[in-house]
């Protein structure tokens, strides 16, 4: 339309003239059907594949918003025992003191989501790939169980953006990202998104409107913003990763590189099935603490920080971040040893990235064994942590 925006408006209003006679509707940006909400909404549902998506404040918003939507006191949920610290902390500490429990189940057996099912289960949980393991789990075992006994299965998809992974194709009625990664790209945003049917959307959008965890229309713009590249910024996320896992896998100084796109990878197969493309998170095993802490410190190119996803590479260790709460032990159960440093891949030029990382490793492998940077790589405040009352020991 000539005279038109090519870029679409922000809509910067709280609310908007009606509620006379006849107003069937009201619009108002706590119900999340502000107009620069409403074209978020469709262009993550167009996306996706679904009916509908509704945008939130932050991830954790959708996730909270979508599990109360489906389950009430004296309800069940049966979840995947690999998710985010603070979705764990939700299920396990929080949504109990409302009256909904959580078994927590391995999401590789198909027979522990069957035993684990009980009359009153309202949602199968997953989330796809973990974090910081990259661990790829078949969301059709749940799908199956969800369909025949009329559970919604949600997913929390967030590390492989919908570039990479439509859970809709795949049975997931509730699609969730956290949007302040890979969906908002940029790291100046946080943001959440779930997609399903018009039913269940409307349902969701029910708890939206009562906990208040709508996104600021501004917020909302920015993630429009972002989207806009989100895949060729996935291109070059999918190809970093792909590179630079290669890349760590040929050198002496790694014990391990974890990262779906190698063949030694647990769920490689699978990755290669279900995803388009393998993303830009890599593990990386270091000979232990000690290395991990000056690897870190040495990075120029790429920065010590929690969070991921957005266009500039970002390092952080899960012992200091997203697994602070567990003892080396337990990691290391997980699979997270204390050499363990996740890379956020950005989209810089893969060689300057290999710079920056050989100046890594070099002064990784001159570590001495025990000690601890104690510069910016030890105690980033994190976005990764479990981050409710009761969800954190002390580090030692
Ligand atoms: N889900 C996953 C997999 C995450 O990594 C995060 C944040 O790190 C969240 C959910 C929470 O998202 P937000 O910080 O946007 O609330």
């Amino acid at each position: 339309m000539r005279g038109a925006p090519v870029v679409p408006p922000i809509v910067q209003s709280a609310t908007f003239f009606g509620g006379g006679v006849g107003d069937t509707e009201l619009l108002y940006t706590r119900y999340g059907n502000n107009p620069t909400q409403l074209a978020l909404g469709r262009k993550v549902a167009a996306l996706e594949g679904t009916e509908a998506s509704l945008p939130f404040g932050s991830g954790m918003g959708a996730i909270a918003a979508t599990i109360l939507a489906l389950a009430e006191a004296g309800d069940h949920v049966v979840a995947s025992r690999f998710l985010y610290g603070a979705t764990k902390v939700l299920l396990e500490t929080e949504l109990p003191r409302r009256g909904v429990e959580t078994t927590f189940v391995d999401p590789l057996s198909s027979d522990a989501w069957t035993a684990a099912i009980r009359p009153n289960t309202r949602v199968l949980y997953l989330e796809l790939p973990t974090n910081p393991t990259l661990r790829v789990f078949d969301p059709r075992l749940p799908a199956v169980l969800s369909r025949a006994r009329e559970i919604a299965l949600v997913a929390d998809v967030t590390f492989a953006s919908p570039v990479n992974f439509r859970g809709a194709e795949w049975g997931i009625d509730a699609v969730i990202h956290s949007a302040t990664k890979y969906l908002g790209g940029h790291s100046d945003l946080i943001a959440g998104v779930v997609s399903g049917s018009s039913a269940l959307i409307e349902r969701i959008r029910g708890m939206l409107k009562l906990y208040g965890a709508a996104i600021d229309p501004h917020a909302a713009w920015l993630l429009d913003r972002g989207i806009r590249t989100l895949s060729v910024r996935m291109e070059r996320h999918n190809r970093n990763g792909m590179e630079l896992a290669r890349w760590f896998a040929e050198r002496p100084e790694v014990a391990a590189v974890v990262y779906p796109g190698l063949p030694d990878h647990p769920d490689h197969a699978l990755a290669t099935e279900l995803l388009d493309g393998y993303g830009g998170m890599v593990g990386v095993v270091l000979r232990d603490g000690a290395a991990a802490d000056a690897f870190c410190g040495a990075l120029e190119l790429a920065r010590v920080a929690p969070s991921l996803g957005g266009v500039e590479t970002l390092v952080s260790q899960p012992r200091y971040t997203s697994h602070v709460a567990q003892s080396t032990g337990e990691r290391e159960a997980l699979g997270i040893p204390d050499g363990f440093v996740r890379l956020s891949l950005g989209i810089e030029d893969a060689d300057d990235l290999k710079r920056d990382f050989e100046r890594g490793l070099a002064a990784g492998s001159g570590a001495e064994t025990g000690s601890r940077v104690e510069a910016s790589t030890s105690s980033v405040p994190d976005a990764d942590q479990p981050g409710a009352p009761g969800g954190r020991r002390a580090r030692g």
